[in-house]
């Protein structure tokens, strides 16, 4: 069992280092001064954990790393620009051209442009499969497949993957297993304990936690992450600004006090929202009736505060009414895991010049709960719910 107030708090820190402050220092400098030949000849020889430059290594920043990886189990952990630069660089430092990469259906949409379309421009081939089903993963596996790309659940339908089984087969084929666990975030789930090589993040959501900076982790062993910061990292830079990294820190020293309120506020929002007449479905993976609850109950200590509800078919003006009128409580924006609730009408994306429809109805919404308390949301629901009537 984790500490998790001894990382989230003290883990990674030297207060003794900067004044007995209780916050770290914010190390705004590129670069770093050595007083002698001798000793700056020596950061050269060890860049990786040496403070030479602040696009390898930054003292504020290596305190981030250090709890990220305390939070995942893992050995090691790197920090970068955004979460989309974390998936990019685990996956390309861990393929080459020829190779084949197998990835879960419907995974966040850069993960899929990445592996759909920027990466067969470098000759590297993709199959995209049902991973609920682990031998529809095991079949589409070739002599050249190196990656097996998971992300479990997912942000919008929240399928998950068995963990476990996955690692199982991906060690029998050599193949390396990279998580997207934005979703649960270290709190929730640890892929690590079940045998899974990468896990990457989007730290602008629940690890950051106000919705105020972009970042991304990856968390992985000590040779893996050297690997990738001596090769991916340093030629394409996807760095993480020393302020991002402070503001990171302060966000992650709530993490568990948010991510438990948020969970909290949402099963009080989900169980209400199941007793209306108008509510088709409800979609969280730690509700009893999602169809793979056994599983993820199994992989997964909670859910935090993002699900999705399928209301009964309807005329999407009355959607778009209903959504507009919620939209002061639940603000109508893309991401999560901050303070403040929000909604994805997928209504949003039904009649748009430039896209086609997603793979859900247009009566379908993502709702992410904050940090406001069930009753005020429960009560927002009720006074624009007749507009769905
Ligand atoms: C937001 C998100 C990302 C991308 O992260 P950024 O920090 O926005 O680059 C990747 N995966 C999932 C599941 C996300 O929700």
């Amino acid at each position: 069992m984790k500490n998790w107030t001894e990382i989230l708090m003290h883990l990674g820190e030297d207060r003794t280092a900067y004044y007995g402050a209780v916050t770290p220092p914010l190390i705004q400098s590129s670069n770093f001064a050595f007083p002698t030949v001798q000793s700056f000849r020596e950061a050269f020889e060890d860049e990786a954990a040496q403070h030479l430059y602040s696009r390898g290594n930054n003292p504020t920043t290596l305190i981030l790393r250090k709890k990220i990886a305390a939070l995942e189990g893992s050995e090691d952990a790197m920090v970068l620009g955004s979460g989309a630069a974390a998936i990019a660089t685990a996956v390309m430092a861990n393929i080459k051209a020829g190779d084949h990469v197998i990835c879960v259906n419907k995974p966040y949409s850069w993960t899929q442009k990445l592996i759909g379309t920027f990466l067969p421009r470098f000759g590297v081939k993709h199959s995209f499969v049902d991973a609920t089903d682990i031998q529809q993963i095991e079949a589409a596996i070739r002599p050249n497949t190196k990656v097996l790309m998971l992300e479990s659940p997912n942000s919008l339908t929240y399928e998950i993957q068995d963990l476990a089984a996955c690692a199982a087969l991906a060690k029998k084929h050599q193949l390396t297993t990279i998580i997207d666990n934005s979703y649960a975030s270290p709190y929730y789930q640890n892929p690590i304990d079940f045998g899974i090589d990468i896990v990457v993040h989007s730290g602008s959501k629940y690890l950051s936690g106000h919705s105020d900076i972009i970042f991304g982790a990856i968390c992985s062993t000590k040779a893996m992450i050297g690997k990738i910061i001596s090769t991916e990292y340093m030629t394409l830079g996807p760095v993480l600004s020393p302020n991002d990294a402070w503001l990171a820190l302060r966000g992650l020293r709530t993490l568990r006090t948010r991510l438990e309120q948020s969970s909290l506020s949402a099963q009080k929002v989900i169980s209400w929202l199941k007793q209306q007449e108008e509510v088709d479905y409800v979609l969280y993976p730690l509700d009893p009736n999602f169809d793979q609850y056994e599983l993820a109950s199994q992989q997964m200590r909670g859910a935090g505060g993002l699900f999705s509800v399928n209301f009964k078919e309807r005329p999407i003006e009355k959607m778009e009414a209903f959504s507009n009128a919620l939209a002061d409580a639940f603000l109508m924006a893309v991401s999560w895991g901050g303070y403040e609730s929000l909604q994805i009408p997928s209504c949003v994306f039904y009649r748009m010049a430039s896209k086609e429809p997603p793979p859900v109805p247009a009566t379908f919404v993502r709702y992410y709960v904050g940090l406001e308390s069930a009753e005020f949301l429960i009560s927002k629901f009720k006074q624009a719910w007749h507009h769905l009537l």
